[in-house]
């Protein structure tokens, strides 16, 4: 198990707008503009990334289940699809860290909905630059063998794959260790925070999908992407 308690991110200049373009449904104006500039530097000050992971050896997969070696189990038609071939795991939680939810959820609370808006978007934004650092580590440290490659991340929550499975996530790793813990709705706290797995094995029989967004119906998703991290 490795913990990485500061974790240095590369964060575009122009980070959240892109996201925030597509929530305001296509153009922002100069309020907006002006509310961005502000409410970046202090979403970008008041994070705190962090990232726990775990490798497991898988045992089997037999319809929708991955066996792990552990005992632990992972349920769903997907989760099984990506991993089909591949001979380790490595799961993940990383997160924001908790400051900045306090912050969002002051200004929801004062009634500033779009505040909160604009910062919910540069977060999400940030969370996508956190996956980026964290990718390259989890790669480095799952392609152990000349010929091996990475599959896509995939995360519970994705489409066909239950949140209720960040329960055996949560099993396999002592998130509390970078203070992530799960309500009882199987919801991360921090909320900006996410979780996944990543298989990796031959790079000729391992999954080929380039991203979990691939096998996903909902083509008018403004989440959706094209590349994996
Ligand atoms: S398209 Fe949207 S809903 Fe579907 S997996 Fe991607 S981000 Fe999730």
């Amino acid at each position: 198990m490795k913990i990485f308690k500061k974790l240095n991110i590369e964060i575009s200049k122009d980070i959240g707008k892109s996201f925030l373009t597509s929530v305001m449904g296509g153009r922002l104006n100069k309020q907006i503009e002006e509310m961005l500039v502000e409410k970046r530097k202090i979403c970008i000050e008041n994070i705190s990334p962090k990232l726990i992971f775990d490798k497991y050896d898988i045992e089997k997969i037999i319809g929708d289940k991955v066996y792990f070696k552990s005992g632990n189990v992972f349920t769903g038609p997907n989760i099984s699809r990506i991993l089909k071939n591949s001979e380790t795991a490595i799961i993940f939680v990383q997160t924001l860290g908790n400051k900045i939810d306090v912050l969002i959820t002051e200004e929801s609370k004062k009634g500033d909905t779009l505040s909160a808006i604009i910062m919910d978007a540069i977060t999400t934004n940030l969370l996508e630059c956190l996956g980026k650092a964290t990718a390259k580590i989890i790669k480095t440290e799952g392609i152990t063998q000349k010929g091996w490659d990475s599959t896509c991340s995939y995360s519970p929550g994705q489409f066909k794959w239950t949140i209720e499975e960040q329960k055996e996530i949560f099993s396999m790793l002592p998130c509390e260790k970078i203070g992530v813990k799960l309500n009882s709705s199987f919801l991360m706290e921090p909320f900006k925070s996410s979780s996944g797995v990543y298989g990796f094995g031959p790079s000729e029989l391992i999954s080929k999908i380039k991203t979990a967004c691939e096998i996903c119906p909902k083509k008018d998703c403004i989440g959706r992407r094209t590349k994996d991290f």
